[in-house]
Parts: C-alpha cells; sequence; structure tokens
C-alpha cells in the first residue's frame, strides 16, 4: 500500500524564497574584487535572483543548459547558484586553481554556454580562451564601470539585471533535474564531474542543518572560508539561508591578518574551511593576542585537522567540529558534533574523539572492506577502504563511465580510496589516501598519524610525510617539515618528541627542512608536487 502524502519536487529555489520570507534581514556581506563591502539581505538577494534569472532567460539559458562561473566568495555568485538552478539549468563552478590544463578540458567537457567571471580571473581566460568553444560568452561579475578592457567581448553582470522584474515565475521540475556540476581536482587523469540534483542538495542541505545545529543559528553569522567554486562551499549557501544564519563572503584575501580583520569586523560566529587556512588564522589570534569578536566555533575538513590545532582552539574556548567528506558526497560525510557522553570526559581524552573524522551524518552509510571487498568488522582497529553510500553520493561521474567503473561497486557503493577504521560507536578515523600509505616491511604507516605528531612539536609550523622508495623495506617514511621559526631540531630531536606515540620502525628517516608546502587547487597538502618534487631523494642509510 503506498502513502497518501503530496509529492512536491524538493528544489533549491524553495529555500531562497523560505528565507527571503522566514529571515529576511540576515545579510550576505561580501568583500568585493572591486575592493569594498558589500551588505544585502536575503529579500534582497531574492529579488536580484529574479531579475538574474530573467537575464539569463533573455541570453537563452534553457532546462539542462550549463552555465559555469570561475568566482571568489561573494553575493553575485551566491546569486548564479539561485538563478541558474532555479531556471533548470546546471551552476558548473570552476576551480580558478586548477592548471590551464584542466581548465581548458572541464570547460570543453561540460559544454558550458556562459562564463561568469570575477575582475580577478579575466586575465586567466584570455590566455586560454583559444582553447574554449568558440560560441562560449563571458560575462565579468562587476558593474559597468568596472569592467575592464579586455579580449574575450565580456558581458557585464548588472546588465544582466538592470531593469528586469524583481519577482519571476520559477518553473517546477522533476527533483531530479540536475543543479550543480563539480570537477574533483584529480590527482591523476583528467578531472572527474560531480553532477549534483535539486533532491540531493536540498537533502544535503537539511542533513548539515541537523547535525551542525551547534554551529549554527539564526541570526549569527559563518564565514566560509571554503570557496564557492568548490563543492558547493560544503553546503553553505544552502544550509545558512535554511536555517536563518547570515553570511560573510571573504572575496580573494584568505591570509591570517585579512580574516581575523573580518571576522572581528562582522563578529563571524562560526567559520568553515582546511586546516592550511586555520594555521593562518592562528597565528594571527596569537600576534593579536586574542580572538576576533564573536567568535565561537570552527569547522575543518578537507584534509585531517591535526591534534594540535583543535587543543589550541578548544583551550581558547573556540569549539571544533573536524569534519570530513568529499566533492563526491555533496561533500559533509560525517561530521564532528560529539555526543554528550565524549563532552564528559576529561578534556584531553575529548581531544581525542575530536581529533578523528567524526561520526556518519543522517543518510550516509559507511563500510570498510579488505582487499578481496569483504566488510571487516566496525571494532576501531580493522583497516580497510571506506566504501559509502546515500542520497547525496554521486551514483556516478558525469558523462565518464569508464572513471564510474572504478569506483562503484557490485551492490552500488562508492569506494572514496581512504583508508580507514571505524570503532564500535562509530567513530570514522581517516589513516590515509590508499596512495598516501607508506607500506614498510610489509607493514602500513600512517602519514596523517605522522604528521599530527610531527606539527605538536613547537618548532613545526606544518608538515607532510611521504613514502620514500627502500631497496629491503619497499618504502620508508620521510618528514617533509617547515620550521615555525629560526630552530630546526635535529632527526633525533624529533624522533625524541614522536616516540612516545609511534613504534621506532615507524619514525621517519629524514627531516628535510623547506619554506612552504606545496599546495592542491584544494588549499591542501599536495604529496603528489611533493613526490614529483624529491623523486631521486636518496634515504641516508642509502647514500
Ligand atoms: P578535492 O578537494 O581534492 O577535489 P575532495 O574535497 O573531494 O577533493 O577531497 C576528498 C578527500 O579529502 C577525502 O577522500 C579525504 O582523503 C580527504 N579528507 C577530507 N576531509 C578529511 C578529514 N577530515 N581528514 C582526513 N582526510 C580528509
Amino acid at each position: 500500500m503506498m502513502g497518501m502524502m503530496m509529492h512536491r519536487p524538493l528544489l533549491i529555489g524553495s529555500i531562497l524564497d523560505f528565507a527571503a520570507e522566514q529571515h529576511p534581514r540576515a545579510e550576505i556581506v561580501s568583500v568585493r574584487t572591486e575592493g569594498d563591502v558589500h551588505r544585502q539581505t536575503y529579500r534582497e538577494t531574492a529579488a536580484r535572483v529574479a531579475q538574474l534569472a530573467h537575464g539569463l532567460e533573455t541570453h537563452g539559458v534553457r532546462l539542462g543548459d550549463r552555465v559555469a562561473t570561475l568566482a571568489w566568495n561573494g553575493y553575485r555568485h551566491f546569486e548564479l547558484y539561485y538563478a541558474i538552478a532555479g531556471l533548470g539549468a546546471v551552476c558548473h563552478t570552476i576551480n580558478p586553481r586548477l592548471s590551464a590544463e584542466q581548465l581548458i578540458y572541464i570547460v570543453n567537457h561540460a559544454r558550458d554556454s556562459l562564463l561568469f567571471v570575477d575582475l580577478t580571473f579575466v586575465p586567466l581566460l584570455e590566455r586560454v580562451r583559444d582553447h574554449l568553444p568558440r560560441d562560449l560568452r563571458y560575462v565579468v561579475m562587476t558593474d559597468r564601470a568596472h569592467v575592464p578592457a579586455n579580449s574575450l567581448d565580456a558581458l557585464c553582470y548588472e546588465d544582466f539585471l538592470d531593469g528586469h522584474a524583481t519577482t519571476f515565475d520559477w518553473p517546477e521540475f522533476d527533483e531530479n533535474t540536475a543543479s550543480g556540476l563539480c570537477y574533483t581536482s584529480g590527482t591523476t587523469g583528467n578531472p572527474k564531474g560531480a553532477l549534483y540534483s535539486h533532491r540531493s542538495t536540498v537533502l544535503h542541505a537539511l542533513k548539515v542543518a541537523l547535525v551542525m545545529g551547534a554551529s549554527l543559528g539564526e541570526g549569527k553569522k559563518v564565514l566560509p572560508v571554503v570557496p564557492l567554486f568548490h563543492v558547493n562551499a560544503w553546503g553553505l549557501p544552502y544550509t545558512a539561508p535554511l536555517v536563518g544564519m547570515g553570511m560573510v563572503m571573504p572575496g580573494p584575501a584568505l591570509d591570517g591578518p585579512s580574516v581575523f580583520r573580518l571576522m572581528d569586523a562582522e563578529g563571524v560566529f562560526s567559520a568553515w574551511g582546511v586546516p592550511t587556512v586555520w594555521q593562518g588564522l592562528l597565528a594571527e589570534i596569537k600576534a593579536q593576542g586574542r580572538l576576533p569578536r564573536g567568535f565561537g566555533d570552527v569547522i575543518v575538513g578537507g584534509s585531517a585537522a591535526p591534534r594540535a590545532m583543535i587543543e589550541t582552539f578548544e583551550k581558547m574556548g573556540v569549539n571544533v567540529n573536524h569534519a570530513w567528506g568529499m566533492t563526491e558526497m555533496s561533500p559533509i560525510g560525517t561530521h564532528g558534533a560529539m555526543p554528550t557522553w565524549v563532552r564528559e570526559k576529561p578534556f584531553d581524552q575529548m581531544i581525542n574523539y575530536k581529533a578523528r573524522q567524526g561520526r556518519r551524518a543522517f543518510g550516509v552509510e559507511l563500510k570498510i572492506v579488505d582487499d578481496s571487498g569483504a566488510r571487516v568488522p566496525h571494532d576501531g582497529k580493522s583497516m580497510g577502504e571506506l566504501y559509502v553510500r546515500g542520497n547525496t553520493i554521486v551514483a556516478g561521474y558525469y558523462e565518464n563511465d569508464a572513471a564510474t567503473a572504478k569506483v562503484i561497486d557490485k551492490d552500488g557503493w562508492f569506494g572514496t580510496g581512504d583508508i580507514a577504521t571505524i570503532d564500535a560507536d562509530g567513530f570514522l578515523s581517516i589513516q590515509d589516501r590508499s596512495k598516501d600509505l607508506i607500506k614498510s616491511g610489509g607493514e602500513w604507516i600512517s602519514s596523517i598519524d605522522l604528521e599530527n605528531v610531527a606539527v605538536a612539536h613547537p618548532a613545526i609550523a606544518s608538515a607532510a610525510a611521504i613514502a620514500m622508495p627502500h631497496p629491503k623495506w619497499d618504502e620508508r617514511p620521510v618528514l617533509v617539515a617547515v620550521a615555525a621559526g629560526a630552530d630546526r631540531p635535529s632527526l633525533e630531536e624529533i624522533h625524541a618528541h614522536m616516540s612516545e606515540h609511534f613504534a621506532k620502525w615507524q619514525l621517519p628517516d629524514d627531516v628535510i627542512w623547506v619554506d612552504a608546502l606545496p599546495l592542491t587547487a584544494t588549499g591542501k597538502i599536495s604529496k603528489l608536487t611533493l613526490r614529483q618534487q624529491f623523486e631521486g631523494y636518496k634515504l641516508p642509510d642509502l647514500r
């Protein structure tokens, strides 16, 4: 027997409609590429989104068309999210930190018809435009006075809105209609497209509102340092309006002092981003000897948050939520909101829990399998590849069957490429990316564990552990480190610091000091680049 309830499609537009009506005064505050700070409410945003939709329609955008963005976090980017998806077209966010070759690949692969670009990236497009589709039209995201001289024959964003009605008769369509497209940076091979739907996006927004409750709240402000150009800024452009939270959009400047200043000026409560960003903010907090005004919560994910970082924030009274996810998961898979029984534990033990990757969000199933594909127990010890299933996870890649076949198993689960354990209470612990694990003498060493302990040394600002080939042991770990100050502790001193946590054979064979670690397009330490950089390096016992 079927239920007898109305079927109303889950459409993204309903989120902004709701916010404009229920949270009309909450603001989007944006640091603009034009150099000033701009503010507008959700109600004003909804009106501009309607105008933009008219503009898009006038320029021929129809159901299913791909419309690209190449932009920082700001209100215009947010407006594009809603106007494009509202028409039933697909908002294809492009990561400007991709290589020129990757950018050319994805614009051609997605067959975008329009490309909206921030002032900053106009020169980037001018350099590659000969390799992009001839009929692609460009729109600079500014007003007419600021459109720079350019060879793109570009249109102007504000002209798209000018003179149009501030209401729109939004079409209704199937909730499984595609709404967004984001390519994973893909460390090998071409980038692969995750094609989100209205349904998956709305469910994701609801799910995040549910599990991240302590980090959200009506009338508070959230700072997405995570970019709108990658994985929908972890869904914040949907979750924040849904719960009536104001958004503070940082624009291009993401260094510690800039982020501190903005948070302080706006009284940001919760800030979301990758660990490398928080390193910069922590340095500025230390320099100023105080927290930004109103700051009480940080969401960290994208790569493992070092235990020392979590501890530092928590000691200052800032709640840390350590989450895990992937582009292919919209992206939230697990979250670090602690159950009461963990919060009641002594501080040190509580931090140990926070250093793991948390527990699954509603609607995300997790399983760990061994090399033969058989499930291993959730006992906190058995390690294997992590597979996921759920209604906010890709069923495959956009027009790429070969890549899809590699990640979807026979039962329809998605293989994350992460090696993990799960304990009996459901806490996930990511040991490594499968390709980053270090195999020494038939045993595995987690590079994440090594890095975590290494950066707790006061002289080490950041570190990456990578495998170096060894004729006898297969691979041996080497630590590539950035010093916090002038002090460069010897390998023996680093061993002394780390030996409490590791067996002797797990300790790095060498430490290499560098000025900075290479980052990926999404701000994570790029082990691939490091491995290339140190190709030919010889371990001390082989020299
Ligand atoms: P990219 O940003 O490089 O395109 P994703 O954002 O999809 O790719 O990256 C997903 C991967 O990032 C995960 O598979 C995992 O390896 C890593 N990751 C994300 N969050 C965490 C975390 N909290 N701890 C450890 N690794 C993480």
